[in-house]
């Protein structure tokens, strides 16, 4: 995620930032110094809850995250906590229980700190507004109070951080801010699953804390399911090049020019189609075919920052945007993947079977600034794809600026 700078805020999403961390901090002073001193019975709550929660995220991240590679944010799990705890702790124990989202912030470094501070703030509000409505001292066991509760979990750190975008963004679609707040509606599911069994840990925990164990195979799997999208990324891939397929890369591409937008910052497409490559097919084979367009999207890749998004627009077209770029990185860039593509040397076997290096490609590539032409994607790409035409015309192997 692209860095979000405190002082780059407009003056009326600063004044929200700040007006909801002081009143996060406000609560969790008051939390802290207003009650009394938690019981034995109420630290060993903590110590069964807290431990086994540990323990899951532990055991799933070694069996996922280190092993696979993949990131994941173990947020069903959070919620399941913070909703048990939320019932079976006192407030300064349950302020202790959101230690945990906030420590995967910090490990997940997070490149801008306000904003891990402000969706920290987020959190601690939601988890006190639910335990303020099940009963501040003593939770009692109101089925509909515990329902309640459960929504303002889920509902308050929504809220609170889709006002934030809101103001940081007041030119985003209506869908957006929805699509940031709520996600697809396997995430609201999950959400609701997670605080609903949270609910029920809870309320088991009052009277026999132990019983946290046997909620941690429930914990691992709720772990496992809030990595569907994680999963669903994968789908997102084009099978051929592992580069995004081109409805992943369109979508992405949206909110990262909404993003541009909103900072007031250039961004460029650049789209690329590989020249004769009929020829190719026709001379070696399709599978020989396919070899060139998988070291195409390796080469591509390797050609550009970390932050730009690739994709594979079609048969042999691809497509990058670049977020904050203008007319000379981009003059750059399409030189570079020019450049690169006709070094390319691609190992493939021929028709026959025959070993066979593959050599002696280009590349024809129009480019799109938003300086020129504006955020919306269609209107770069028609500009690009225009842009892409004269460069064939011009006898290929060339970069052509709209
Ligand atoms: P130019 O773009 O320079 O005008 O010529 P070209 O030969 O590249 O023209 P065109 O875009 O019409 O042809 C694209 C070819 O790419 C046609 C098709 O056989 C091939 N192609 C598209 N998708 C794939 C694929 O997934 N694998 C392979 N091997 N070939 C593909
Ligand atoms: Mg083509
Ligand atoms: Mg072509």
């Amino acid at each position: 995620m692209a860095p979000w700078p405190l002082w780059r805020l407009r003056a009326p999403a600063l004044v929200y930032v700040l007006l909801i961390q002081a009143v996060a901090f406000g609560l969790v002073v008051l939390v802290l110094s207003l009650n009394s001193p938690p019981t034995l019975e109420e630290w060993f709550r903590f110590a069964m809850l807290g431990g086994t929660a540990a323990a899951v995220i532990v055991a799933t991240s070694v069996s996922i995250h280190l092993r696979s590679g993949i990131r994941r944010d173990p947020w069903t799990v959070h919620i399941a906590y913070l909703a048990a705890g939320g019932l079976a702790l006192p407030p300064k124990l349950l302020f202790l229980l959101l230690l945990g989202p906030a420590l995967h912030g910090v490990l997940e470094a997070r490149p801008d700190p306000h904003r891990w501070l402000f969706v920290t703030a987020a959190t601690t509000l939601a988890v006190f507004a639910g335990r303020g409505i099940v009963g501040w001292h003593d939770p009692e066991w109101n089925p509909l109070l515990v329902l309640l509760g459960g929504v303002a979990l889920l509902l308050v750190r929504a809220l609170v951080v889709a006002v934030g975008l809101r103001l940081r963004e007041p030119a985003a679609a209506r869908e957006d801010v929805f699509g940031d707040m709520f996600g697809e509606p396997i995430d609201v599911l999950l959400g609701i699953v997670a605080a609903s069994f949270g609910g029920v840990l809870g309320m088991a925990m009052l009277r026999e804390p132990t019983v946290a164990v046997l909620g941690g195979p429930v914990l691992a799997l709720l772990d496992l399911a809030g990595q569907l999208p994680h999963w669903r990324r994968s789908a997102q891939r084009d099978g051929k090049t592992g580069l995004a397929n081109a409805l992943h890369w369109d979508r992405v591409a949206r909110v990262e020019l909404r993003r541009a937008r909103s900072r007031q910052r250039g961004a460029v497409v650049l789209l690329l189609d590989l020249d004769h490559f009929k020829r190719v097919n026709d001379e070696v084979g399709h599978l020989a075919g396919d070899a060139v367009l998988a070291a195409v999207g390796v080469m591509l890749r390797d050609s550009v920052r970390k932050e730009d998004l690739v994709g594979r627009f079609g048969g042999e077209e691809f497509v990058v945007l670049l977020p904050n770029a203008y007319l000379e990185v981009a003059h750059a860039v399409a030189e570079r993947v020019r450049l690169s593509t006709a070094a390319l040397s691609v190992p493939t076997h021929d028709t026959l079977g025959a070993p066979r290096e593959l050599g002696g490609l280009t590349v024809s590539i129009g480019v799109a600034t938003t300086t020129r032409f504006g955020y919306e994607l269609p209107d770069l790409l028609v500009a690009a794809d225009a842009a892409l035409l004269t460069a064939k015309a011009s006898g290929r192997n060339a970069v052509m600026f709209a």
